[in-house]
């Protein structure tokens, strides 16, 4: 069943068109990579289903027109965003940070903690003494205790260590394979996207070029369109 609809969705900042036409669908239980080379419209694109953003065409969740909610109103329907720099409360403790958040459903405390086991170890201390990627943990976790029904991830690993990117990535397969959860994913690493993502929408100067299972994508659409 699908999920989300994205239909020629146009974005301005201003008079500056961001945003052309832009479209997708997300269905249940789908990992969709949203991929383009920097400043093709990928954050602009998540703003606008996030409701952050004004932005026109059609916008549908669980069967809801989304186009005219408020941020509030479409995370309380199942929207959960990690944004882009990993916004969390600085001088909230870990704790704090996840309960804040919190909505009813089966993501608790218990349950993030037992995703990120780092953030037990870190649970009184706050966010801002956390390293960069015990940080994106904690926003994952955030969003995670909202209880959405679609995570929305703009560059969760943009900037970590290896490491700490592989154990993101490790809980994103884990996500998706013992849950089921509909997560859209902004990323670079294309080798770990293609391990996860069930297929890509891939955005060049606005519009939605290209769109298929990863493998499909052919050496020269790679150059073409993602610039490696
Ligand atoms: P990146 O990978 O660099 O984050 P992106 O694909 O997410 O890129 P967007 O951030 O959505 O791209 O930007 C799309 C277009 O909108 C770009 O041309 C960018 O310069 C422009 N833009 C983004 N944010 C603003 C803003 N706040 N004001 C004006 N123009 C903006």
């Amino acid at each position: 069943m699908t999920l989300l609809t994205v239909r020629d969705l146009a974005a301005f900042y201003g008079a500056s068109q961001a945003l052309f036409s832009v479209s997708f669908d997300i269905a249940e239980g789908e990992v969709l990579a949203l991929m383009g080379r920097n400043g093709m419209g990928k954050t602009t694109t998540i703003r606008s289903l996030c409701r952050l953003l004004p932005a026109s065409g059609t916008l549908r969740f669980a069967d809801r027109d989304l186009s005219r909610l408020k941020p509030h109103q479409a995370a309380r329907l199942g929207i959960g965003l990690v944004p882009e720099g990993r916004r969390c409360f600085a001088d909230l403790t870990v704790t704090e940070n996840l309960t804040a958040a919190a909505r009813p459903g089966p993501w608790d405390r218990a349950a993030v903690t037992a995703l990120f086991p780092r953030l037990a170890e870190r649970s009184g201390q706050v966010a801002r003494s956390l390293s960069g990627g015990e940080q994106q943990m904690l926003a994952i976790g955030r969003a995670l205790m909202t209880n959405p029904r679609l995570l929305v991830l703009d560059e969760a690993t943009e900037g970590l260590a290896p490491m700490i990117r592989q154990e993101i990535w490790t809980a994103l397969s884990r996500l998706k394979r013992e849950t089921g959860m509909a997560i859209l994913i902004v990323d670079k690493s294309l080798k770990e996207l293609a391990q996860v993502a069930d297929r890509a929408v891939i955005l060049s100067r606005g519009r939605s070029e290209w769109t298929g299972p990863l493998d499909r994508l052919t050496p020269e659409e790679t150059t073409r369109y993602l610039g490696v």
